[in-house]
């Protein structure tokens, strides 16, 4: 990964530091969002998101995306100090017009897992190697992760990340991704209990 160019990013609740890279092999261009000292040998709050432009920035409800990137970076302002990395993989790798190809066979009455497999792509097809020398470019070597989802844990440690705890991030559950957090957690493995998460208006 090559470090390209840092500017301020202020945001709702804090002025982060916005972090640009490129991939030399794949041409992607990825971003992290950083607040504090992370130079410090205390574990890094840490959320990995991977790129959702439905979810993210056009206020989709079928996800639980755009909840979870403004919970994870409250979170961090809330206390002072983290990482985010932003990655360019929308549509767990796929693509935002397979995704939008998925959605339409969901819309048929497919769940999540399903529409990928029918399209000819596994589940998930997100990669997460890119992160190892974003995070080392900040000397940051342990994270608490917030996220729902066991592989993606698994495959951090994989690329040698030392996650020391994981932070749940159960945010917007509402009507339209009832289905959808269902199958993540009957399907992918996610830790989500419906039962205790609030549901939205
Ligand atoms: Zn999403």
């Amino acid at each position: 990964m090559d470090y390209v160019a840092t500017c301020k990013l202020p945001t709702p609740w804090a002025v982060f530091s916005l972090h640009a890279f490129v991939s030399p092999e794949s041409g992607k261009e990825h971003v992290a969002m950083t607040l504090g000292d992370l130079s410090t040998t205390e574990p890094v709050l840490a959320r990995v998101h991977s790129e959702c432009l439905t979810g993210d920035a056009l206020f989709s409800q079928r996800c639980d995306c755009g909840a979870q990137l403004e919970a994870a970076l409250q979170a961090i302002a809330a206390e002072g100090r983290g990482v985010l990395l932003y990655l360019r993989q929308e549509g767990r790798g796929i693509g935002l017009v397979n995704k939008i190809r998925a959605y339409s066979l969901q819309d048929e009455g497919a769940d999540t897992v399903e529409a990928n497999v029918r399209l000819g792509f596994p589940a998930d097809m997100r990669r997460y190697d890119v992160c190892r020398p974003m995070l080392e470019h900040f000397g940051v070597t342990q994270l608490r992760l917030m996220t729902n989802n066991p592989r993606k844990v698994d495959a951090l440690r994989e690329n040698g990340i030392e996650v020391v705890a994981r932070v749940p991030l159960q945010v917007n559950r509402n009507r339209y991704n009832e289905g959808y957090l269902q199958t993540k957690a009957a399907k992918m493995g996610h830790w989500f209990n419906l039962a205790d998460l609030p549901e939205n208006p």
